[in-house]
């Protein structure tokens, strides 16, 4: 197999693993990273600085701070490189783009949804105060040191419900598992609705 042959292979590859998740921006972020570390060899210019470009806009949109903007910037990458690029890997990748961007979830995210759950930066994990009687088993479990709290002592009293530094916590889920009054909850951070997980 030639070194062009491999890359298109590699291409393909990247198609199948960009396929298997579910949301669009997701897809096309995951397709663009892939070529770039591979694939993209540089020589022509729509699509080296095409590709470069539409990483970053993705990368907003999959960080929640995209805007329309970023959308219509996508768009008019994946264009000119559908129509510029030299070979068919650059033209492919921008096809990958155009498939996804009009579709109702992709724009969606400009509004702060990630319907599909896996834009981790549009969600969160919570501790409802009411609920917290500050057992500290999540204390107990939490890796990242995100978990702020007392545990209580039944002699005692003036403690307060524990909360989560966000900063810190890297939404592994572990907390919410073991808390045994269903006092932490997945929310959406833009409507701070609970999220089934
Ligand atoms: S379109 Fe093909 S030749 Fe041009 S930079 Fe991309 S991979 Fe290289
Ligand atoms: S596990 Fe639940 S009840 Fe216990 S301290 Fe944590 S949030 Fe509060
Ligand atoms: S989700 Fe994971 S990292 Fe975040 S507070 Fe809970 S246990 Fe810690």
């Amino acid at each position: 197999m030639t070194q062009e042959e491999q890359k298109e292979k590699k291409l393909e590859d990247i198609k199948k693993e960009a396929d298997e998740k579910k949301c669009p921006v997701q897809k096309s972020l995951y397709f663009v990273d892939e070529f770039l570390s591979g694939p993209m060899c540089g020589k022509c210019f729509p699509c080296s600085f095409g590709s470069y470009e539409a990483r970053v806009r993705l990368r907003r949109l999959a960080g929640g701070s995209g805007s329309g903007e970023d959308i219509a910037a996508v768009k008019r990458i994946a264009s000119n490189m559908s129509e510029a690029s030299m070979c068919k890997k650059g033209k492919d990748t921008a096809k990958y783009m155009l498939e996804h961007v009009d579709s109702r979830e992709f724009t969606d995210h400009v509004s702060g949804v990630c319907a599909q759950r896996e834009c981790m930066d549009y969600f969160k994990y919570t501790v409802i105060p009411d609920k917290c009687n500050m057992c500290g088993d999540c204390l107990d479990v939490c890796r990242d040191n995100a978990i702020i709290g007392e545990k209580r002592k039944s002699y005692l009293s003036g403690y307060s419900p524990f909360e989560i530094a966000q900063k810190r916590c890297s939404k592994c889920g572990e907390c919410m598992k073991v808390c045994p009054t269903g006092g932490i909850v997945f929310v959406s951070v833009k409507e701070s609705e609970i999220v089934e997980v």
